[in-house]
């Protein structure tokens, strides 16, 4: 706790891929109290990742209590209580007595490869990237959606009598929060509602053609509503009676949280996964090098403000894999440790393909590869390759960014628990060789939910209060030869063609 914070305060919920969390902040932006925990990660079969979603519900009750509890407040301190969550993760549940009719299926879940080959084959690449602004791929929710109508004994009918409801983490988390089966609001925001496959990119609103062409009936959709206004009150718990004011994606609230206001302002997240966005305006700008054109947010009325992003399967999930399956450290921090114990990667290179491949490829056919093999790497080499993975990744991010975009990097933005890793952000600056910037909030993407809520309760008065609360904590600047780096790239691209056609 700060003891210098006075109140008000503002709370946010990230229901994140790996944990939940609540944090609560004070009007110059800054951390008064955190609470977290991890839930279970689900692997039933090989590409198949799962969440208990009402594991997630109490998780998210017992940090709100903790993070409140550790500041030494109560619900009258509390202006607002904004959301963001984990995209695209998919839960339907029962709305008469709101238990999940089974696991939520996660983003990284390639489960529905196969549908959506066939709704390619019947309905056209084209024509989803025209009206929704993502490619078809196994990532998104909607056809989770038709996954779990289709698997579910008996459910289908039971979603067409009305009893089903449909869900990002986002709308779960507000639906519980506002009272569940007491009345409980059935909303989600536009940045989340981008990612289901399912909203109309230039209306904003659901697609009925779209949907009933992936086989989702409109009646168990949530209302789609800005990213920033008051949907109803907290009932119950701590901070009973409380707004509930906003609600984000987690990357679009990171954007937020990064203060991107502006036109061809853009940051990238360091996560389970990586993503990077950039503030395109009122523009809805098509990408021609495979990224997604998405919403970035809106405030209440406010017209909406699109972003370009790029989206990296696994980053940080490939760190926890080295921890979890391979036993190669024990812990996230100590990658760095034995990276930093070589000099260079010993000619490895790693590309971690487990949930196929993003952007700019989305093949869901490609799996991991470790290529470059020789009996002179040690799993401190693997250690370097690992981190050199994410930032490769992120140099194919950005240079389809400047082509779609026009616009060069001068510097990229970054937050997220690996940004924690020098060695990782010295390597990021040094294959992008561009300055990489770190602000001193790192939990962006709570913080832009916060702002998002504390600018629908006037708590804050407009985006350039939010600006002023920007401050840079710590810089890299590239310092690797030219030659080095174009070849290193030619071998990074050489492995990443070694990963595709794993599966027809
Ligand atoms: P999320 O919000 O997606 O759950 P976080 O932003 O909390 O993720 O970051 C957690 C991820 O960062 C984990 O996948 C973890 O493996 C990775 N990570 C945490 N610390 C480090 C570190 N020092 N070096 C590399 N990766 C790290």
């Amino acid at each position: 706790t700060d003891a210098h914070t006075t109140g008000p305060f503002i709370a946010a919920i990230d229901q994140g891929t790996t944990s939940s969390r609540c944090i609560v902040f004070d009007r110059d932006g800054r951390i008064v109290a955190v609470d977290q925990k991890e839930h279970e990660q689900i692997f039933p079969k090989p590409g198949w990742v799962e969440h208990d979603a009402a594991e997630i519900w109490t998780n998210v009750q017992e940090v709100v209590a903790g993070a409140i509890d550790k500041a030494g407040i109560t619900a009258a301190d509390v202006k607002a209580i904004g959301i963001t969550n984990q995209r695209e993760t998919t839960l339907l549940w029962d709305r008469n007595t709101g238990e999940p009719v089974h696991n939520a299926i996660v983003w990284q879940d390639t489960r529905t490869d196969a549908l959506c080959k066939e709704l390619g084959r019947n309905v056209g690449q084209d024509r989803f990237r025209r009206e929704t602004g993502l490619p078809l791929a196994s990532y998104f929710a909607g056809p989770k959606a038709r996954w779990l109508l289709d698997n579910v004994e008996g459910l289908r009918e039971r979603a067409e009598r009305g009893d089903i409801l449909f869900g990002t983490m986002d709308s779960w988390v507000v639906w519980n929060l506002t009272g569940g089966t007491d009345g409980g609001v059935h909303i989600t925001d536009v940045t989340n509602a981008s990612r289901t496959m399912l909203m109309n990119l230039h209306t904003m609103e659901w697609d009925d053609k779209i949907a009933s062409s992936i086989g989702v009936p409109l009646a168990m959709l949530p209302e789609i509503r800005s990213s920033a206004e008051v949907y109803g009150q907290v009932k119950g718990g701590v901070l009973d009676g409380v707004p509930v004011a906003s609600a984000l994606g987690d990357q679009q609230a990171a954007l937020f949280g990064q203060t991107c206001f502006a036109e061809g302002d853009a940051k990238s997240t360091y996560g389970t996964g990586t993503f990077m966005l950039m503030n395109t305006g009122d523009k809805i700008i098509n990408s021609y090098s495979g990224l997604v054109t998405t919403v970035g947010y809106r405030i209440g009325d406010q017209d909406p403000v699109y972003a370009l992003e790029g989206s990296i399967a696994v980053t940080g999930s490939l760190v926890q894999w080295m921890r979890d399956q391979m036993g190669l450290i024990k812990s996230a921090a100590e990658i760095e440790t034995l990276a930093s114990s070589v000099e260079d990667n010993g000619g490895a290179y790693f590309v971690p393909a487990f949930s196929g491949l993003f952007a700019p490829y989305w093949r869901s056919d490609a799996r991991g590869v470790i290529a470059g093999l020789t009996r002179y790497v040690t799993k401190a080499h693997i250690a370097r390759a690992v981190l050199e993975a994410t930032a490769w990744q992120t140099r194919e991010i950005t240079d389809a960014m400047t082509k779609d975009s026009g616009v060069e990097l001068t510097a990229l933005k970054v937050d997220g628990g690996m940004t924690s890793n020098n060695l990782l952000m010295q390597t990021l600056a040094d294959v992008l060789d561009a300055p990489v910037v770190r602000p001193m909030v790192a939990e962006t993407t709570c913080l832009g939910a916060a702002y998002a809520a504390g600018l629908a309760v006037g708590f804050w008065p407009d985006t350039e209060a939010l600006r002023a609360n920007w401050r840079r904590a710590a810089e890299w600047t590239p310092r690797m030869d030219a030659d080095k780096r174009d070849r290193e790239y030619k071998s990074w691209l050489k492995a990443v063609e070694r990963s595709m056609g794993w599966l027809d």
